[in-house]
């Protein structure tokens, strides 16, 4: 048997990135041989192996035939006849389809070699089309070496506009498509992401949502860039920009989602969008099963984002409702999120990247004050059951006045 290293651990080498995991392919052997060896089988589908120590994934050379749509409409050949550029063939892209002995020889014969020094985004062959993922993980990439240079190259961009009006991206299952999007959305350039999957017509399809916001101006006052999804990159950059957890991305990314469904009349003004925007978050979020601390900081700053950015001008009453609102008293971690994802909304505009934004210490000063109320006092006062809590929300009413009052002076 042959074995070679394979895919992103090649391309990263020779792009001079660090490789973090590492795919091999073994050529010439059989399930029974690698077992043998003391490989670990995973897997239902593919010829899939563990190494034994060190864990990394050893698959058969295999060659793939589309049988039907989606994922599993795949059959799949594996046997030591399969030769290495019959496996190289099957892969997306050509930088991802080049394989390297254990003396750094390459094999290339897709070219990958020349589109990595092109910085192009190539598919390796028609096939490419068989696998709608693809259209998610070639815009993954361009978010990822976007900073390199790399773009789409213009015959695979008109293969992902096909597939994405064949309809064959609503057969992938929303595990695999927020797989790729979670991923995409910690690339340093997720905003890439999202274009890629807009200039295709990809969007359209995943998050109709999402692209209607393209071509709905915004008071310019506020909103340099006029253009709402325009701000919204903006916005998904900045979040980039100062290393914002997945939770906050997200956020970012559906904040606005409201304003695509102001009537053209209204515009530029977009009345109560914050509200109007969230059975569209919540269909969004349940489309890709997205994990339940993405859904729920999505949801809060889709509602509240606009308190967030008024928040020294809030009445003790209000902010008294928006930190309960966010149990700021048990989920600390949750409105720090909240606070940032204003802050990534403000600096999103075309010329204010860099402004400061004071509210995000008004609110955590706030949050604080609200905390600072004891409730053993009040215990010992003889308040129980729901008295207790109206007494507790009087105190720290309280407590945020005297807040409001300091920090105005
Ligand atoms: P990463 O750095 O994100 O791990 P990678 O290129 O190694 O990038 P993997 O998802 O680990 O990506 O896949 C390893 C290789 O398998 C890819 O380089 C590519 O050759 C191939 N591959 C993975 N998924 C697909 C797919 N859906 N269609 C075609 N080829 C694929
Ligand atoms: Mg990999």
């Amino acid at each position: 048997m042959r074995i070679y290293k394979v895919g992103g651990a090649v391309r990263d080498r020779l792009l001079g990135k660090p490789v973090t995991d590492i795919d091999w392919v073994v050529v010439g052997a059989t399930t029974e041989e690698m077992l043998a060896k003391g490989f670990r089988p995973v897997g239902a589908d593919f010829p899939v192996f563990l190494h034994p120590k060190s864990g990394e994934e050893y698959a058969l050379a295999r060659t793939e035939r589309k049988s039907g749509r989606g994922y599993g409409g795949f059959t799949f050949h594996a046997s030591p006849e399969v030769t290495l550029e019959e496996d190289l063939i099957r892969r997306d892209l050509t930088i991802n389809a080049m394989a390297e002995d254990d003396q750094q020889n390459l094999t290339d014969p897709y070219h990958g070699q020349r589109d990595l020094e092109a910085r192009l985004l190539r598919h390796v062959s028609p096939a490419f089309a068989e696998d709608p993922l693809r259209v998610l993980r070639v815009a993954r990439f361009a978010a990822r070496y976007a900073a390199l240079g790399f773009t789409v190259a213009p015959e695979t961009l008109e293969l992902m506009r096909q597939l994405s009006d064949s309809g064959e991206l609503e057969a992938l299952t929303p595990e695999r498509s927020w797989k790729e999007i979670s991923r995409a959305l910690m690339e340093d350039q997720p905003q890439v992401f999202v274009e890629v999957l807009r200039a295709c017509g990809a969007l359209k399809v995943l998050m109709p949502e999402v692209d209607a916001l393209f071509g709905v101006p915004q008071p310019p006052a506020h909103h340099p860039e006029i253009d709402t999804g325009a701000h919204t990159l903006g916005v998904l950059q900045q979040a980039a920009t100062h290393k914002q957890p997945l939770t906050v991305r997200w956020a970012c990314l559906l904040h606005d989602l409201g304003k695509g469904l102001t009537p053209e009349q209204e515009w530029p003004r977009h009345i109560a969008h914050e509200f109007k925007g969230l059975k569209l978050i919540k269909a969004v979020n349940e489309r890709f099963k997205v994990p339940r601390d993405c859904q729920e900081l999505a949801l809060l700053v889709g509602e509240y984002h606009t308190h967030g950015h008024r928040a020294l001008e809030l009445k003790p009453s209000t902010l008294l409702e928006l930190l309960q609102s966010f149990d700021i008293y048990r989920r600390p971690q949750r409105f720090e999120e909240f606070i940032a994802a204003c802050e990534m909304d403000a600096r999103g505009r075309e010329g204010l990247e860099e402004r400061s934004y004071p509210q995000a210490d008004y609110l955590r000063g706030a949050a604080t004050a609200a905390r600072s109320v004891a409730v053993q006092p009040l215990l010992e006062k003889g308040f129980k059951g729901p008295e207790l809590g109206e007494a507790i929300k009087r105190e720290r009413l309280k407590a945020l006045k005297a807040y409001k009052e300091t920090a105005s002076t």
